[in-house]
């Protein structure tokens, strides 16, 4: 199936946005395969939470009604790493949605299963960019403290070890690491972000502030940093992407939208407004581990379980319930500076989109 340009795509999820009405599937989609996770971070209890899993036979049923459109697919936990058959979905995904990325959050703590899934992952994933980020959110012990994980910094350095050996064989992998900014680190960022840098030696470092999210049980954690705090901290990330601008111009790109994302994300912690228009439930979608899904992971509002709908995503996307959560998201009756969303609409809002061309043509 050919997937539809994507600038024809980002035309409908306005006009839709525009008429309240939804006539496409999400391009940008991220699936939560557990919430089980062996970490205690401060900044997330989703391990908390017990649901039944969906199993790779249904991943196999759902996956085929998105009919190929998602041309970005986040898998998340959770710790995906704690199911043996995590590589299956990976494979799935590939092989049933066909994203042009396939980005894979990692904490880098089951180090025996990731070094028996990666290489599969790895393989079954050619064809896609696979982005695998490694979750950095301080040097040394002082990150197993806010990871809740014994030993996890040594970890990360033997995970980060296996996929530099990886990306030998598999070009289409990218070594990311990502640091949740929160009230523990603000005042550290750029230490961490130069020595997270010389360590991990990653293709790309980006960060993301703490927040209150209804998935990761969080609404009641004093954890996200003071606006004027977390202005400082990606100022100095926003100057680190200007000091060393990739001459690569998928490389150029991403880190052109990471420069909009970070002015876009302190405005709405400032502003506490939607600065632009939200296109979760339009243009990005969430689906829980227990098959609930979601427009977005900080509402975890469900507008549906696909095990109750025959496993069709279609059934549920255009149902009443998600043109519900459409509705309040359209009215702006909430805000957040949530990375994955914002991405994507970064891409459909056009004065984001020439601020971003700006960027690439290095302005
Ligand atoms: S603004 Fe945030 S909370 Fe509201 S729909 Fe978008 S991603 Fe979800």
């Amino acid at each position: 199936m050919t997937k539809l340009p994507l600038i024809a795509r980002l035309a409908g999820y306005r006009a839709a946005h525009a008429s309240g009405k939804p006539r496409q599937l999400p391009i940008n989609l991220t699936v939560s395969v557990t919430y089980s996770c062996p970490s205690r971070c401060a900044t997330c209890d989703i391990w908390q939470k017990k649901v039944d899993d969906l199993s790779v036979d249904e991943y196999g049923r759902i996956f085929p009604t998105l009919e190929k459109v998602p041309i970005w697919v986040t898998l998340s936990g959770g710790d995906q790493f704690v199911r043996a058959d995590f590589d299956e979905i990976v494979r799935l995904v590939k092989k049933q949605i066909e994203p042009n990325i396939i980005n894979i959050p990692m904490n880098g703590v089951i180090t025996e299963r990731i070094f028996q899934l990666l290489p599969k992952i790895a393989e079954y994933s050619a064809g896609a960019q696979l982005v695998l980020n490694l979750s950095v959110d301080e040097i040394g012990e002082a990150h197993d403290e806010i990871r809740g994980a014994d030993r996890n910094f040594e970890k990360l350095k033997l995970v980060s070890a296996l996929i530099h050996d990886l990306k030998k064989t598999y070009p289409h992998v990218v070594l990311g690491v990502h640091t949740v900014i929160s009230k523990l680190n603000v005042s550290r960022i750029p230490e961490i972000e130069r020595e997270a840098r010389a360590i991990f030696q990653p293709d790309s470092y980006i960060a993301e502030v703490a927040e209150n999210r209804v998935e990761l049980e969080t609404m009641d954690k004093d954890i996200t940093p003071d606006p004027a705090d977390y202005r400082r901290a990606v100022q100095h990330l926003q100057n680190a992407i200007r000091g060393h601008r990739s001459t690569v111009p998928v490389a150029r790109l991403v880190e052109s939208l990471r420069l909009e994302y970070y002015e876009l994300s302190a405005r709405i912690l400032e502003e506490k407004t939607q600065v632009i228009d939200c296109y979760a439930g339009w243009a990005s979608a969430h689906l829980a581990p227990d098959g609930n899904l979601w427009g977005c992971c900080v509402r975890a509002e469900s507008v549906g379980n696909l095990r109750e709908h025959g496993y069709d995503f279609r059934s549920v996307w255009f149902g009443p319930r998600a043109d519900a959560f459409r509705a309040s998201v359209r009215a702006h009756e909430c805000a957040c500076p949530l990375a994955n969303a914002s991405y994507t609409n970064l891409l459909v809002d056009p004065r984001s989109l020439v601020r971003v061309a700006a960027h690439m043509a290095g302005m």
